[in-house]
């Protein structure tokens, strides 16, 4: 069984229809959404929509948070969140709100559990960019695998049986699964990419292979910023698609 781990979506749907397909050209069996399905991007509609059809389970993001439940939270967000928060609330309707708040902050998955941010406090949405924050995860992981987003940077932490937390050894894109070897991977994002690589970005959990990597997926980044300046969304926003950062 292959699943894919797509997270930060960010109402790109240019992006996520791409990897939708080539999610279905792999023949995964199992997809999960980590979260952030809105936010920054001009369609949060139609992705929350294709979504709910097409992912077996998701996780609210941080994102999605903020649309769902609104109120004074949204006081004193950063100009190209806010942005983003009043284009989501606008576009949807309470039955996608609904939707919204209905996502579990984690969720179990066969032998991973899958949380936006960090099983460390996943209701306040720590980062985990360093070691010292991928330990305070790992303390709260009981399952072999974990999958995080948020970062919107792909990449993969290790805890061996001693306990010893460190990056995973990822060759040539690919990560090779130990036996009694704890694992926590960022996806990724597929709708606003950071890693300096504008494509598309997944994880892919072939369990029978014991691997995850991470497919690259071009998408017309131009009907995206397109979009969103049309919206008159800000221009740091829409410019940053296409340089992935
Ligand atoms: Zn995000």
């Amino acid at each position: 069984m292959k699943t894919a781990f797509l997270s930060d979506i960010h109402a790109n749907l240019a992006a996520l229809e791409v990897v939708l397909s080539d999610v279905r050209r792999r023949d995964a069996g199992r997809i999960v959404c980590l979260g952030d399905i809105v936010g920054y991007g001009p369609r949060p509609m139609e992705c929350l929509e294709l979504i709910l059809d097409a992912a077996d389970l998701s996780v609210l993001g941080n994102h999605d948070y903020y649309t769902a439940f609104g109120g004074r939270m949204l006081r004193g967000l950063r100009e190209d969140v806010a942005d983003g928060i009043a284009v989501a609330r606008n576009s949807l309707d309470e039955h996608h709100l609904d939707a919204l708040r209905a996502l579990p902050l984690s969720v179990r998955c066969g032998d991973c559990v899958c949380v936006h941010s960090s099983l460390q406090d996943p209701q306040s949405f720590p980062y985990v960019h360093t070691t010292r924050e991928a330990r305070e995860h790992f303390a709260a992981q009981t399952t072999p695998m974990g999958f995080i987003g948020h970062s919107h940077v792909p990449r993969a932490w290790q805890a061996d049986a001693a306990g010893t937390i460190a990056k995973a050894p990822v060759e040539k894109g690919s990560l090779a699964i130990r036996p009694g070897v704890r694992y926590l991977i960022n996806a990724g994002s597929v709708g606003q990419p950071r890693d300096g690589d504008p494509r598309a970005c997944y994880a892919l959990y072939d369990e029978e292979a014991g691997t995850v990597t991470w497919p690259r997926v071009p998408y017309d980044v131009k009907t995206t910023t397109d979009a969103m300046l049309a919206l008159g969304m800000p221009a740091f926003s829409a410019n940053r698609l296409s340089k992935g950062i």
